[in-house]
């Protein structure tokens, strides 16, 4: 299934990520791609405020990769931006465990930096900047 969106501001932006955070009830991974400055972080921050997290304490893990938190599931926020040695350093990143958890949602900022790692079941989010504050998010369902 793919949909699309047009935000005009960030508070939309985090409104739509914010509904369907609330609507995950299973394990779900989100491979978000989007340019520098493009919102990813504040889609991250909507998710995470579905699931009942404080979305102030959601950054972007530039430095340290991934982010844990506890809502009413767990959250895994990973930025890839940095990654060098791809599969190796995903592995000890433990990305793997992360995915078969089952009570946790993984968000994958970056997941071009995945290489050959495969995800077998992810939502597809590509968010693009159109000008000024306005954003097109295209939300792809693999199953
Ligand atoms: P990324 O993680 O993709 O690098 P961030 O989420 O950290 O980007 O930053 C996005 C920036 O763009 C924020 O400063 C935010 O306020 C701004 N912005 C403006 N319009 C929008 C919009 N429609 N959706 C999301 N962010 C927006
Ligand atoms: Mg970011």
């Amino acid at each position: 299934m793919h949909e699309e969106f047009i935000t005009h501001s960030a508070e939309e932006t985090f409104e739509l990520a914010y509904s369907i955070g609330e609507a995950i009830t299973s394990p779900t991974v989100f491979l978000l791609e989007g340019d520098l400055g493009a919102g990813k972080t504040v889609f991250a921050k909507g998710i995470a405020a579905g699931l009942d997290i404080d979305p102030a304490e959601v950054n972007s893990p530039t430095f340290t990769l991934v982010n844990q938190h506890e809502g009413r599931m767990r959250f895994y926020h990973l930025d890839l931006y940095r990654i060098e040695g791809g599969g190796d350093e995903l592995f000890e990143l433990g990305l793997q465990e992360m995915l078969n958890e089952p009570n946790a949602v993984v968000l994958i900022e970056w997941p071009e930096r995945l290489g050959a790692v495969a995800i077998p079941q992810a939502v597809q989010v590509t968010i693009n900047d159109l000008g000024g504050d306005e954003r097109r998010l295209s939300l792809c369902y693999t199953t």
